[in-house]
């Protein structure tokens, strides 16, 4: 397990300092995963804020007693964006028109956030359909889901029209020190997570966290995606950073022992695409293969979920020619190729899962 260093846990509004210059604050969700750690890096000139919370009035009520408190007649300067999920991006557009500061985010998860904060285009949910359908949902089941809105725009304030570019290798001089982007893919399309040298601090966003694993998932967006693939090809960059490293990540606690961590994520991955292996001895479809990689019961909304994060599994499985994949009757079933190794037998050496 990693370790939690002993810092004062902000209560929503509050600041905790890290270190000279770089502080850390909450704000709340409203969901199982109640909060969302932010954190803010002081120029000489004034600020940068790193991801914003969700949209709306609570959240913007604390950005303004933080503002009260903190700034010290600075400004913010500018908005940096870890990537494109409501709870990080929520506040981005509120922002920067209040300090008419940039946002700096990576260009895919730029013009993901841009698609979708716009209307529907008018394009039917046929394709959503076939994805349940293939997955092995119910007919009662995929009316339901089709009759969600995705909330993408209730959560997140008018998106910024403008952005700052961040990419992997791209550098923010900030109070005299460097901050260097890694991208991480998987969890999003393009994340940005910041390194400093100088001050041995790693912003992780969702990209590693220490007490959850980040969702790694395929949607009806890009049925035949690989994101499994993208995320742990992404993740040995992290071995590079000093051991010694105090991680500050988009959830849970700023935390030591990076290194265990990302081997924990390889070996949590490896673990469950042995389990589908050991699964899929038999042809199953997505919704049938749950119970080997989900063992507590899944309501509606935490159902779809796993299906998400099910399909990544079997989508790398397939990539690797571990599993084969036949339709029948608009559901797709997956069986493996070769016999799983017994539980005892399994190898959870990081090569294992190495993209193919
Ligand atoms: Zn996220």
């Amino acid at each position: 397990m990693p370790s939690f260093p002993d810092f004062k846990v902000p209560e929503a509004g509050q600041t905790t300092q890290i270190t000279e210059g770089v502080y850390w604050l909450r704000m709340p969700l409203p969901f199982d995963l109640n909060h969302i750690n932010l954190y803010m890096l002081e120029d000489t000139d004034g600020w940068y804020i790193v991801d914003t919370g969700l949209g709306g009035k609570t959240t913007q009520k604390h950005w303004q007693t933080v503002f009260d408190s903190t700034l010290n007649d600075k400004p913010v300067k500018g908005i940096i964006l870890t990537h494109m999920h409501p709870d990080h991006i929520g506040q981005a557009g509120n922002l920067n028109e209040k300090w008419r500061a940039p946002i700096y985010i990576s260009r895919g998860e730029y013009f993901g956030a841009r698609s979708l904060s716009g209307p529907s285009n008018g394009a039917s949910r046929w394709s959503d359909e076939v994805y349940y359908r293939q997955a092995g949902v119910d007919e009662a089941s995929i009316s339901k889901a089709l009759e969600a809105e995705s909330g993408f725009g209730d959560f997140v304030s008018p998106f910024p029209r403008s952005y700052r570019r961040l990419k992997q290798g791209s550098t923010l001089t900030i109070n005299g020190s460097e901050w260097r982007v890694l991208v991480g893919s998987g969890h999003s399309p393009e994340h940005v997570c910041l390194f400093n040298e100088t001050l041995n601090l790693f912003i992780s966003g969702d990209q590693i966290l220490p007490q959850i694993t980040p969702n790694i998932s395929v949607y009806s967006t890009e049925p035949e995606g690989n994101p499994l693939d993208d995320y742990l090809s992404t993740l040995p960059q992290f071995f590079d950073l000093p051991e010694d490293v105090l991680t500050l990540p988009a959830h849970n606690l700023p935390f030591l022992g990076l290194h265990k961590r990302v081997k924990y994520m390889q070996d949590h991955h490896a673990e469950k695409l042995h389990r589908l292996m050991q699964a899929s001895q038999t042809a199953k479809n997505a919704v049938e293969l749950l119970p080997a990689i989900f063992k507590r019961k899944l309501n509606g909304s935490q159902l779809m979920f796993a299906l998400g994060e099910c399909i990544a599994h079997v989508n790398y499985l397939i990539a690797a020619g571990d599993i084969e994949r036949t339709l029948k009757e608009g559901c797709y079933y997956y069986q493996a190729t070769r016999e799983a190794p017994a539980d005892e037998d399994t190898d959870m050496e990081p090569q294992l899962i190495q993209p193919v």
